[in-house]
């Protein structure tokens, strides 16, 4: 397999640069950009195979790039993982819901951001290669729109709680270790351990409320996500 393609559009040059160093050392292929205009342009001459994208640039910032990109076709399926400073929250948020695949809050450590690059290139790669509805029993997970429904009647969930349950989904009836779902789903990051999962597999079953519970605990190993 050739080398998956990162472009990180950053303009604090250290960042970047401890950035390109980690990604490579992982066997990426790294291009840079400082600025957002340039960075837009890049993206849609290279395609990338995945953008980090810092949301705080100069000219165009992450949140304007991002709409551009998912509105367009061609760069509309790249995944972008967003590089956001501790109190953006609400531009978090915002990117989130424009689309972006995962965020990583400064300051990071890079092996976290190498950690999370793979989970994101991971996920995006079993999502082209599975059925954009997947249903088990009553339980019927749209991936394109990000709905949820039980009984044709939709579940509100976070963004976390969709990617534990499609993380679920994808191993179709194999038991999926707490240590996989925390990879799969937060990626790595230090406050995230296997009683997040727990708390997070909880409010799934408490939101989904289906009589019986598509969710099996399998005692010391993990979940399982029963198709029948
Ligand atoms: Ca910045």
């Amino acid at each position: 397999m050739s080398k998956a393609h990162i472009l990180i559009i950053e303009d604090e040059p250290t960042i970047a640069e401890i950035l390109q160093y980690n990604l490579q050392e992982n066997g990426f292929r790294v291009s840079l950009e400082e600025t957002g205009d340039r960075g837009l342009a890049t993206v849609r001459r290279q395609l990338p195979d995945l953008l980090l994208l810092d949301l705080m640039l100069p000219g165009l910032d992450g949140l304007e790039i991002t709409r551009l990109l998912k509105r367009e076709p061609k760069t509309a399926a790249i995944p972008i993982v967003m590089l956001t400073a501790k109190d953006d929250e609400l531009d978090r948020i915002v990117g989130l819901e424009l689309g972006a695949d995962d965020y990583i809050t400064k300051p990071f450590s890079p092996r976290e951001v190498v950690l999370r690059v793979k989970a994101v290139l991971r996920r995006v790669q079993t999502a082209r290669t599975e059925p954009d509805v997947l249903q088990f029993g009553k339980l019927r997970i749209d991936r394109q729109a990000h709905r949820v429904l039980v009984d044709d009647t939709e579940v509100r969930l976070t963004v976390t709680e969709f990617k534990l349950l499609e993380a679920m989904a994808e191993g179709r009836d194999r038991v999926q270790s707490r240590s996989r779902l925390l990879q799969n789903v937060w990626g790595y990051s230090a406050d995230a351990d296997s009683r997040t999962v727990d708390t997070h597999i909880r409010r799934l079953r408490h939101k989904l409320a289906m009589t019986e519970d598509p969710i099996e605990t399998v005692i010391g190993v993990g979940y399982r996500l029963r198709s029948g």
